[in-house]
């Protein structure tokens, strides 16, 4: 049983001892692709590198400008043309600092980001890899406020601290082949900026290396969503991956809250044609189910749509009409089709506007971690040595 945790703890300290700190290699700007981007320090001093030789330090009054010239990058400063280079490091000189970037071609907002940039282009040289060499507990401050936002309280921003590294050390490497270890998107985590939010930085702080791991001590898939509509679901009915712990359970925290319902009505000629068009998932040859527009989940969640001979899965649905959830009943009112919906996301795991109501209503980050999580465990990546001499 321990074998599992000693992997984990073995394989965190090993990743930790061999970049002298827990260092995360994150791609920044994913899923834009820029052309030209300033960088400015904005706190702290930056030693800049081309192609690995020490070109200049800069303070916050300084502003760096990039763009992709060719198969490299082109380095100006308002005054000079610096050169071409294949990578450029902006390294910070001292610990706590951080920088601005923004895209100038496209526009985007400024961000800011903690510690150090690496700058280099994709094998295919068309873009800027933008890497953020960024301290782990900085990292999961930028991703609790990407993901939970501000003003939510200290309690909450705990547990999502928690899932938030917990997920980051079981999805580590998953761009490795890519040049970088999580993406900043939500296909790791969303790590839109840093964050200066004092509740965040200190909910980080309190939980510093707590993770969750099962009952045969493996991380967690710590999912989460943004409101489950008063029933979350088991993993096994969303992903067909059974778990002990992403179990359903009635939530009536959520329920009052903005996401808890939605509507969408499309005509019933769109709904019929769409029933049609999904033939393959008659239960017989006949064409009954082109009248099916009546369905309820008003005794709990489904898995699959059915009604008359068809039988088509819930998020297949969700999917193709783009709907909030897959939780809600269909009724037919004239030439219309109604979908009335609870919640909003796949309904795996922890409820977040659930959990921001439990917080509020004073329970704590255990609680409210055991009531969405079943039979699961804190465990503090520290205990190291402990495991290390079992
Ligand atoms: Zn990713
Ligand atoms: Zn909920």
């Amino acid at each position: 049983m321990k074998k599992n945790i000693l992997g984990i703890l073995l394989l965190f300290f090993g990743w930790a001892q061999n970049t002298n700190a827990s260092i995360v290699n994150v791609r920044i700007f994913t899923t834009t692709i820029i052309n030209t981007f300033i960088f400015s320090p904005l706190g702290g001093t930056y030693n800049i590198y081309g192609d690995g030789v020490l070109l200049a330090d800069c303070d916050p009054s300084g502003i760096f400008q990039m763009s992709v010239e060719g198969d490299s990058i082109r380095l100006k400063t308002f005054e000079k043309n610096i050169g071409k280079f294949v990578s450029i490091k902006m390294i910070a000189k001292e610990p706590l600092s951080a920088f601005k970037i923004k895209s100038v071609l496209p526009k985007s907002k400024v961000r800011t980001y903690d510690d150090d940039l690496e700058i280099t282009l994709t094998p295919d040289k068309s873009q800027f890899l933008l890497i953020n060499k960024v301290d782990l507990e900085d990292y999961i401050a930028g991703v609790v406020q990407s993901e939970a936002g501000k003003n939510v309280g200290l309690e909450y921003y705990k547990l999502q601290a928690i899932l938030c590294r917990t997920y980051l050390l079981a999805h580590l490497g998953r761009h490795m082949m890519e040049g970088y270890e999580v993406c900043d998107d939500v296909h790791c985590q969303a790590y839109l900026s840093r964050t200066s939010e004092e509740t965040i930085v200190k909910a980080v702080l309190d939980t510093k290396g707590l993770v969750v791991v099962d009952n045969d001590l493996n991380l967690i898939t710590a999912a989460f969503h943004s409101n489950c509509g008063g029933e979350t679901c088991n993993s096994q009915d969303v992903w067909a991956m059974p778990t002990t712990y992403l179990k359903s359970v009635k939530d009536t925290f959520c329920i009052h809250k903005s996401q808890a319902h939605w509507q969408r009505i499309i005509t019933t000629e769109d709904w019929k044609s769409y029933l049609r068009l999904k033939r393959k998932y008659s239960i017989s040859d006949t064409l009954k189910f082109a009248n099916a527009t009546s369905f309820s989940q008003s005794k709990g969640r489904a898995i699959y749509f059915t009604e008359k001979n068809i039988r088509i899965p819930l998020k297949t649905i969700r999917a193709d009409f783009k709907l909030k959830s897959t939780y809600f009943s269909i009724r037919q009112v004239g030439d219309s089709v109604i979908f009335d919906g609870r919640g909003y996301g796949h309904g795996v795991g922890l409820c977040q506007e659930g959990a921001m109501n439990m917080s509020k209503l004073k329970y704590s980050y255990k609680d409210i971690l055991h009531f969405y999580y079943k039979d699961v465990n804190l465990v503090d990546l520290s205990a190291l040595n402990y495991f290390k001499q079992e």
